[in-house]
């Protein structure tokens, strides 16, 4: 089945009791056992699983073609309940352009559990390989990354991973499985933040992993996840199952607008680079056009005069709001270095836009009213 049938019927049959075609919610904590607790339907308790999360978790396994996917209360819950799931002593690489959640995980968390991290420019192969040459046990991709764009070539990666045991983890936020499957180029776990496109409206949050197997590290991060209870409310699995329904169609219309804006800020004397992997001139076009059914409807761009110039300019917006998160029907922009904590590691005269579903004649007025 193609993606655009799976995304609106996976998870989705009728409800067995009363033909509903929209899934009921169950908001049980708790399902009925026999006395020596044998399961009368499946489930037992809520923290370990409930039906209208296992339906979310069906259609996001046959979304990113996994075996098995587990669901979680924000993308971070989901990340960290895999790393920290490596056995300690391991090596973790990360990419040095990354979501800052996940630098401070690496930084401040990982270490604690025995887990290093080494950071590694994943859009440089010989770097990526000198990296793996230093026996390290794990590779963390984000591709494209956030918030500079950059594009790591995932086929390859898996390949100098694999050749030595190593596993490839891939947040696949950015693109969502409309635009890029890194389980199909050889990646052993996809991670997603469905607090983004998923949902898709700004209004529920939510984490997952999606597995190529339902195997050992699958059953080890779902025990961890029932104990440590990361896990997802059955009304944001809902909501996000309820999100994923449209998400083709709206990746479609996002990424048609990002170009445009795309094309508009890369030509404008106020913007000194644009970071969109649709660009020809983007460092990562080519490997992105191979591994990508389009480019993403999210780009970042540095404004000429640094970073005073970047805040007016993002202070003149009007319809466009300046908010963080990404992934909704609304256009947003951030400037990154301004909300990355104490270390901030973003160019200061960078902002990250996060495209949305308006009309592109309305988003590009408000650039260049706010750009001058
Ligand atoms: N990965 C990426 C690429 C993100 O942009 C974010 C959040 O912005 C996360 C992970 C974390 O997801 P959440 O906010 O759902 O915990």
């Amino acid at each position: 089945m193609r993606l655009e049938t799976l995304a609106v019927h996976a998870g989705g049959e009728p409800d067995t009791e009363t033909g509903a075609i929209a899934p009921p919610i169950h908001m049980a904590t708790t399902f009925r056992h026999g006395p020596a607790g044998e399961r009368v339907a499946g489930f037992e308790y809520v923290r370990e699983g409930n039906p209208t999360q296992e339906r979310l978790e069906t259609a996001l396994a046959a979304l990113e073609h996994g075996e098995a996917a587990l669901a979680f209360g924000s993308g971070m819950a989901a990340m960290t309940a895999l790393l920290e799931s490596l056995a300690p002593g391991t090596t973790l690489l990360v990419p040095t352009d990354c979501y800052t959640g996940l630098r401070v995980l690496a930084d401040e968390f990982l270490p604690r559990g025995g887990i290093s991290a080494q950071r590694v420019d994943t859009a440089d192969l010989t770097a990526v390989d000198a990296a793996f040459a230093a026996d390290a046990g794990a590779i963390w991709l984000e591709t494209p990354s956030n918030p500079q764009l950059r594009v790591a070539d995932i086929a390859a990666i898996v390949d100098c991973a694999h050749r030595r045991g190593a596993l490839v983890f891939c947040d696949n936020t950015f693109a969502t499985p409309v635009l890029q499957q890194p389980l199909a180029l050889g990646a052993d776990v996809v991670m997603h933040s469905t607090t983004k496109y998923f949902g898709g409206h700004s209004d529920v949050m939510g984490g997952a992993l999606v597995f190529t197997q339902r195997g050992e590290l699958c059953e080890r991060v779902a025990h961890r996840r029932h104990v440590t209870g990361g896990v997802l409310a059955p009304f944001n699995a809902w909501m996000t199952l309820r999100g994923l329904r449209s998400l083709p169609a709206r990746m479609h219309w996002h990424c048609a607008n990002a170009r445009r804006i795309a094309e508009f800020l890369a030509a404008h004397a106020r913007v000194s680079a644009v970071n969109y992997p649709g660009l020809p001139t983007h460092a990562g076009h080519a490997v992105a056009q191979r591994q990508m059914r389009d480019f993403g409807a999210m780009l970042s761009f540095r404004v000429a005069g640094g970073r005073d110039a970047a805040l007016a300019a993002a202070g003149r917006l009007k319809l466009i709001h300046n908010a963080t998160s990404l992934g909704g029907c609304e256009t947003l922009i951030e400037h990154r270095a301004s909300v990355e904590g104490t270390n901030p590691v973003s160019p200061q005269d960078l902002l990250r836009l996060s495209v949305g579903l308006e009309h592109t004649d309305d988003l590009i007025a408000d650039l260049a009213e706010a750009l001058g």
